[in-house]
């Protein structure tokens, strides 16, 4: 059993990591904001009450957050989980209930990138429609503008991918969500490493940073 908190600022390229281990581990990859956006999209009541967080910049109260990603989580049986926990008490819930079930975080990842990198990585961030495919317009760009080079859906840019929304977002991210580094590093989970580059070399930074530390081989050397 194991299970993978990754940690980082809005931009540094969580996601995309994120869904590459999980595949290659053989973990369930939950990104709350995924599940957020999917919320939205179907105008739940959770989405409902959402909403207006997510497109300010500002982190969802605590207790809307945590039964819908612990829920999840508590049922699968190896996760990855991207963007969750973003505040102490996240963290410290997830503890409790990890606890009760008898299972521990194993690593958390933290990615790291200078400020101004992440803005131009959350402005030029698209996502087709469709498939879900993302690109970025400065560095992956699709063949043809605003098209999905994987199904041929329309690109768009998430409501919060502006450079006023992005600022804030990293604010709060550095308010709010830094303290949990040190609460991982207290933990002996903490694996920090450098998310600027291409995305395969960040990836075998993330593979040797966590079998240099951990006893399965899933997440063996590149
Ligand atoms: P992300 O896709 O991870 O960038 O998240 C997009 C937005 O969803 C954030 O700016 C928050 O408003 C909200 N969100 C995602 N995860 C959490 C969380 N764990 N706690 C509170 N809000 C969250």
């Amino acid at each position: 059993m194991t299970d993978i908190v990754f940690m980082g600022p809005p931009g540094v390229g969580k996601g995309t990591q994120a869904v590459v281990l999980a595949e290659r581990a053989g973990l369930i990859h939950l990104a709350s904001g995924d599940l957020l956006r999917a919320n939205i999209r179907d105008q739940t009541e959770l989405g409902l009450l959402a909403k207006s967080y997510v497109d300010s910049g500002g982190l969802v109260p605590d207790e809307l957050v945590v039964d819908m990603v612990l829920d999840r989580m508590l049922d699968a049986v190896a996760t990855l989980l991207d963007g969750f926990p973003r505040t102490v008490a996240q963290a410290v819930e997830l503890d409790r209930r990890f606890a009760l079930a008898h299972r521990r975080i194993d690593a958390a990842v933290l990615l790291t990138a200078p400020r101004p990198t992440l803005i131009r990585r959350i402005v030029g961030r698209r996502s087709c429609r469709q498939c879900r495919a993302q690109i970025n317009i400065y560095h992956s760009p699709s063949r043809v503008e605003g098209i999905c080079d994987v199904c041929g859906g329309k690109l768009m840019t998430r409501s919060d991918d502006n450079t006023a929304t992005a600022q804030l977002r990293l604010d709060v991210y550095d308010d709010q969500t830094r303290p949990l580094v040190e609460h991982y590093r207290a933990a002996g989970v903490l694996r920090e490493v450098e998310g600027t580059g291409e995305p395969a070399e960040v990836g075998s930074r993330i593979v040797a940073a966590l079998a240099a530390a951990s006893p399965h081989p899933m997440v063996g050397s590149p």
